[in-house]
């Protein structure tokens, strides 16, 4: 099996290191999608000594304020993924990486993640289009996540794994839960399962248009209207649902994935 391990929300005084030390000590390389804001403030030089010790540095917008087809007014899309990749410029990958802000509750993959400006950014950016197929929740279960995410990678050809190194409480089951993945075998890479990259280096594939809310004018002026972009998905088209965890509640940590 093949394994993508992928670390968002850095960089983190505590977590950043900690993930950094576990990877470099079993020699396995990971892609860290960082806030930009994070990566100009103090905590910079984390950045890069990740790109430094080989790992991969995306973008997973500027302020991670919520997904981009909820953000207003225009403009704030485009912003949320240029400022952060100008932060990042430095260390950033080439075709540049763009990690989407999930959808609430929980991280859901649907047309909240981008609108059409962002889109069109993404385009015009040559960007690859990062998303996940193994969401542990290590957020909503920092003590219970590692064997339901060793479980999941067992069951996907080639599982994108999320896990936040700004979450230090749930790193505390990284290391064992590498020393499982090691176990059953699996094949550390730097590269993305199809399914995760509906666009690839500025071209889109069949199934990016479902993760674009289309902004209409009117409501894009008005930035009192409620976000109405919600859509019903099909369970087996939400490889979130698979990986809940136990103990969600929805409306819980929204704002973190
Ligand atoms: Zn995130």
């Amino acid at each position: 099996m093949r394994v993508t391990l992928t670390f968002d929300n850095g960089p983190h005084p505590v977590g950043t290191p900690l993930v950094l030390d576990e990877l470099g000590r079993r020699g396995i390389p990971a892609m860290f999608f960082v806030i930009g804001a994070k990566a100009v403030g103090a905590h910079r030089a984390l950045v890069a000594r990740a790109a430094s010790e080989g790992h991969v540095i995306g973008n997973h917008t500027w302020s991670h304020s919520g997904p981009l087809g909820e953000l207003r007014p225009p403009g704030a899309a485009r912003d949320e993924i240029l400022r952060a990749q100008a932060a990042i410029a430095s260390f950033a990958s080439d075709p540049p990486l763009f990690r989407p802000v999930g959808a609430a509750p929980g991280g859901i993959i649907d047309r909240r993640l981008l609108n059409d400006e962002a889109a069109a950014v993404l385009r015009d950016g040559g960007y690859t289009t990062a998303l996940w197929n193994v969401l542990p929740g290590d957020w909503l279960n920092p003590r219970g996540w590692a064997a339901p995410a060793r479980d999941r990678c067992r069951t996907v050809d080639h599982g994108v794994v999320v896990l936040h190194d700004s979450y230090p409480d749930g790193l505390a089951h990284l290391p064992g839960f590498l020393d499982a993945l090691i176990d059953d075998g699996a094949e550390f890479c730097l590269e993305l399962a199809p399914e995760c990259t509906p666009m690839v280096a500025g071209r889109p594939g069949p199934c990016f248009d479902e993760l674009v809310t289309t902004v209409f004018p009117q409501e894009a002026a008005d930035s009192s209207h409620p976000s109405t972009s919600s859509v019903d998905i099909p369970e087996d088209r939400n490889v979130m649902r698979a990986m809940r965890a136990p103990g969600y509640r929805p409306g819980d940590f929204e704002e973190e994935l």
